[in-house]
């Protein structure tokens, strides 16, 4: 199975939490190892607070802790880059792919962004939940769309076989990457039909996504999933059926949110609730739809070849 969005590299720079063990964290190298997760997806989140001067100096060095931690002392996990490595993967081995959550730490830079797309981030969100150069977010009054700065960072992202994530995007800016992106995802975001929040997608955004032949991220944010204070496994599965429904069997894939979320669904408190999940899942659909959501979806549209 394939993640597609966690927070642990902001956990590891906030805190001096034990990678390998720690009870804070939903998803260390102990947790990931007794999961069915094969590949996971490791943000790099700067919190909007940082000053604006060393926004980017932070989001370097959580790449540092991504190598230092995770990468380096590991030899069975392996840095993802490309389809190539992503298929050649070997059973024993586990696959990492850096991601960006929001360009505000790039400033009005591009040479920024070249940098930490060197340094191999392969997915990129234009926003968190502030503004920046790039565009509004979803939590914006006034909403606004993809900037001219932001046209560039897209051309970029295409020219670079990078994903371009509207998660956290304003609504206008999601309409601009529908226009102009190559390759859209979704990292973490539910159905909006199914649970009314800002975060997740309406049903034209999803069709439009299905048109783009894009990426969507179920995620296990318990907010996103049901208004209530308790969310089960069976409430992320009214999301999974609506977008099966739309036709979204070929976009699905999964964005846990992991170590960026304090609330959990019941079960799936920490990464190897995938086991679980994973057998319900069976339940559900047929082995072709649950193997397309778990990796294949992933896979197949990965846009860097090699
Ligand atoms: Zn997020």
């Amino acid at each position: 199975m394939i993640d597609a969005h966690c927070d642990l590299l902001y956990q590891l720079w906030r805190h001096d939490y034990n990678v390998n063990q720690s009870d804070a964290l939903q998803f260390d190298l102990e947790k990931w190892r007794a999961s069915p997760i094969k590949v996971q997806a490791f943000a790099i989140f700067v919190p909007d607070t940082t000053p604006l001067n060393q926004q980017f100096d932070v989001a370097l060095k959580m790449i540092d802790l991504f190598y230092e931690k995770i990468v380096l002392p590991n030899p069975d996990i392996i840095q993802i880059q490309s389809k190539l490595e992503l298929e050649n993967l070997q059973p024993h081995q586990l696959g990492a792919i850096l991601t960006l959550e929001g360009c505000h730490p790039i400033g009005t830079d591009l040479n920024n962004l070249v940098r930490l797309i060197d340094e191999g981030v392969r997915i990129v969100g234009l926003t968190w939940n502030n503004n920046n150069a790039v565009s509004d977010s979803v939590m914006s009054i006034e909403g606004k769309g993809v900037s001219r700065f932001g046209e560039e960072v897209i051309q970029l992202l295409n020219a670079e076989q990078i994903w371009t994530d509207v998660s956290h995007l304003s609504v206008r800016g999601f309409d601009d990457v529908i226009d102009q992106a190559d390759h859209v995802i979704a990292s973490h975001s539910n159905a909006y039909r199914i649970c009314q929040h800002r975060r997740n997608l309406t049903d034209q955004q999803i069709k439009a996504i299905i048109k783009r032949d894009g990426l969507i991220g179920v995620t296990f944010v318990p907010e996103f999933t049901k208004s209530s204070d308790f969310v089960s496994i069976d409430d992320l599965f009214e999301h999974i059926d609506h977008f099966i429904e739309l036709g979204a069997e070929d976009q699905l894939c999964f964005g846990s949110d992991f170590d960026g979320i304090t609330n959990t669904i019941s079960g799936l408190e920490n990464v190897t609730g995938y086991h679980r999940f994973k057998k319900e899942l069976f339940d559900h659909y047929s082995r072709r739809i649950v193997n397309k959501i778990s990796s294949e979806n992933f896979i197949r549209k990965f846009p860097r070849i090699n």
